[in-house]
Parts: C-alpha cells; structure tokens; sequence
C-alpha cells in the first residue's frame, strides 16, 4: 500500500521529541499509518519496573523526556527486529557510538523499499577513513539515507518553540519531500538542501567547537572571546567538510544545520554544558565521570567526535590545519590544560 509505517529508532531526548513530532503528523496526514513505532534500548528504572512498559502505561518517558505526553499513537517496543519489522520508514535517532552494533543486528532484515533518516550528530573512523552515519546506513542496510540536521535542543521542540532544521538529501528530491511532510509542523519549519554530507557534517563537527565554547565559559573569558572560538570554529568546519568531500556547499553552512545549529549548541547545549565543568574543575574530573553525573544517561557527542576527528587530522597530516579542533581533543584528553584552547587556537588557522 502507499501508506507508510514509520519505526523511530531510539528514543533517548532527541529520539523522545522526535517521535513526539512525527506522531502529531501521522494523526493528521493519510499517507502515514498513525501508530509510530519507537525501538527502546530496554532499561530498569529505579523502582523495578521496566521503560518501555512505563512509556507505554503513561505515554510519557519518564528517564529521557520527563513531564511530556509522546502522543497515544507512539508505541514503546524493546524488540528490535519486531521494531522495524513493517516499517516503510525508518528515523535512525541514538548517540552515535551504538549505531555501528544497531546496524549490524539488522543487515538483511529490511525490505527493499525501506528509505532512512539519520538524525545522529556523529561520525565513525574505520581503519579506511572516516565514515558519516548516514553512510554506515546506507552502505550495511542498503537503503536510501537522508540527514535532519539543526538548531534543535530538544527540550525546546518538547514545549513546541519555534525553530527550524535542514534535511539533507543526496539524489531523490521525492524521498527528501517525503520527510520533510513527516517532521514540518508549524513550530518546526524543514527545508531540504541537496548535500548530504554537508549537512551531517555541519551537525556532527558544530559539537566539538560546542565544547571550545564551554572551555571559554568556564574559564569566564567573556562574550567575545566565545565568539572568537565560534567563528574560527566554523571556519574549520567548513574547510574540514570541504577537504573531506568536494561537493560540500558554503551555502549549506547558512541552512539551520550550520551556523544556527552552532549558535544553539554553544549557547544551551550538553556538550558546552559539561565542557564548562570540565573547565571549571581544572580539567580535573573526566569528561565521563562528569557527563555521567550532569547528564543522568543522556550521552555527549563532542568529546568521541573530538576524539575521531583529531584521528582523521593526524591520519592526513592535517593537524596543523585545524589548530582549534586538534586542542579541543588535546584537552578533553587531558594533555593540554583548559587554557590552551585560546592560547592555540588564535593562531591564525592555516585552513580556509
Ligand atoms: P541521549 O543523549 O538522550 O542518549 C540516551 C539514549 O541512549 C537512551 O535512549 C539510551 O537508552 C540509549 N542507549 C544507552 N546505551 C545504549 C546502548 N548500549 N545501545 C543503544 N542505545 C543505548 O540521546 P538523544 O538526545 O536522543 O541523542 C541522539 C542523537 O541525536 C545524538 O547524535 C545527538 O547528538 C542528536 N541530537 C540530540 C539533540 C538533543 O537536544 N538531545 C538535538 C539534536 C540532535
Ligand atoms: P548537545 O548534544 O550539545 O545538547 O546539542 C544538541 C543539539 O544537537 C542541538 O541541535
């Protein structure tokens, strides 16, 4: 039939709020079944009982998205493979490091028809280079694979605040429209943009200058030098999306996925969150022990992306190129002092 299934698979903040959004649609649009099914990575709550059988008894995650009605067409499943098992249309929605495992346990159990979405600020470094999630979706799936990517703290789509997001689309314009019917509403307003991997690009780096900003915050060094960090930020964005793929377009850097995505991060973001505490304890406590206690489950992005990316740099001989991006990791590590991050980055970088 031409009616669509849709599976959201998480369901952590984004993947909460993202189901949350995509049901109010399928209520209302006949070209989607109403129930959307969201796969949960099963847990214990504290007081015995399972996640997805609270989620389901009171609509409501109670450990990712607290306070929030999903809407009573949204059905909590631990199964995975049951999850996807009739959808049309899959929304990839975890953090990025458990993809690679989800991927795996579904090769050969999609029909042909099934498109994607990823909605993961994230990338995967393998020993032939880096990969950008919606590729690990599409080359193990063999699916067609968009991205949905911008200024989209979740809490605030939660309440139904104005924002707006990009979807990025490689080929077929038909798929891209596809989703942008499914998630536009009138507070969330989707523009599709022809570049891929500029799009999930943009998402994926913006977390690790989210965490130079947090660095300046905690170290208090004023408004100013924060918008220092930010622009040469984006610039190393940019030129890092470029080197790493031709096709990538500067106007893609001004769609919601670029600089308002960067802006939102940097502003009330986790990761500049959790960057700031790092700072303000000295680079004392580690980033782990400190997204556990700040975050309660929810997972940063930047310190892994930071991570992988500084891999991608030495890898290529590029380190030199992307001073900011190399002492965000060389931080976060532990070898560099919080400091550095203004000491080495105002050298002007070499990229452009
Ligand atoms: P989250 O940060 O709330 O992470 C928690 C989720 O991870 C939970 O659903 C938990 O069950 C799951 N999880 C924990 N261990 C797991 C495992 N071993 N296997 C599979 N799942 C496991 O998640 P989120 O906020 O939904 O973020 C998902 C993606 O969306 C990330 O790439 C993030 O950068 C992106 N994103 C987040 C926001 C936001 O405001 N939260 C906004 C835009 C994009
Ligand atoms: P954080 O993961 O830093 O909260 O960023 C959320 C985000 O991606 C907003 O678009």
């Amino acid at each position: 039939s031409q009616i669509s299934r849709v599976t959201v698979v998480g369901s952590g903040n984004w993947g909460s709020v993202a189901a949350k959004l995509i049901a109010s649609n399928t209520l209302k649009l006949a070209s989607f079944h109403d129930e959307v099914r969201m796969w949960v990575f099963e847990e214990t709550l504290p007081t015995g009982q399972k996640l997805t059988e609270v989620i389901n008894q009171t609509n409501e995650n109670v450990k990712y998205l607290p306070g929030i009605k999903l809407g009573k067409n949204v059905v909590a499943d631990p199964d995975l493979d049951n999850a996807v098992r009739d959808a049309k249309m899959l929304v990839f929605v975890t953090p990025h490091q458990f993809m690679d495992g989800i991927c795996k346990r579904l090769v050969g159990k999609l029909k042909e028809d099934v498109v994607a979405i990823s909605l993961i600020k994230g990338m995967e470094v393998k020993m032939e280079g880096p990969h950008m999630i919606s590729t690990l979706i599409s080359e193990q799936l063999r699916v067609n694979c968009c991205v949905l990517m911008g200024a989209n703290i979740a809490n605030e789509i939660a309440v139904e605040k104005f924002s707006e997001a990009t979807v990025g689309y490689r080929e077929n314009r038909e798929v891209a429209e596809k989703w942008v019917r499914l998630f536009s509403t009138p507070y969330f307003v989707v523009t599709p943009v022809q570049d891929v991997e500029g799009v999930e690009l943009c998402g994926t780096l913006k977390n690790v200058v989210a965490l130079a900003a947090g660095f300046v915050d905690g170290l208090e060094m004023g408004n100013n030098t924060k918008a220092a960090i930010m622009r040469i930020g984006l610039r190393e964005m940019r030129a890092f999306s470029k080197l790493l793929f031709s096709s990538v377009k500067d106007s893609t850097f001004f769609e919601s996925c670029g600089v308002a995505d960067l802006i939102t991060t940097c502003l009330g973001g986790r990761n500049r969150r959790v960057a700031e505490a790092f700072a303000k304890n000295g680079g004392k406590r580690s980033f782990d022990e400190l997204e556990a206690e700040m975050l309660q489950g929810q997972k940063l992005q930047g310190v892994s992306t930071a991570r992988e990316v500084y891999e991608v740099l030495r890898h290529r001989g590029w380190l030199e190129l992307f001073p900011l991006f190399a002492t965000v990791h060389e931080i976060s590590a532990g070898r560099l002092p919080p400091s550095a991050i203004v000491e080495y980055s105002e050298h002007k970088p070499n990229c452009s």
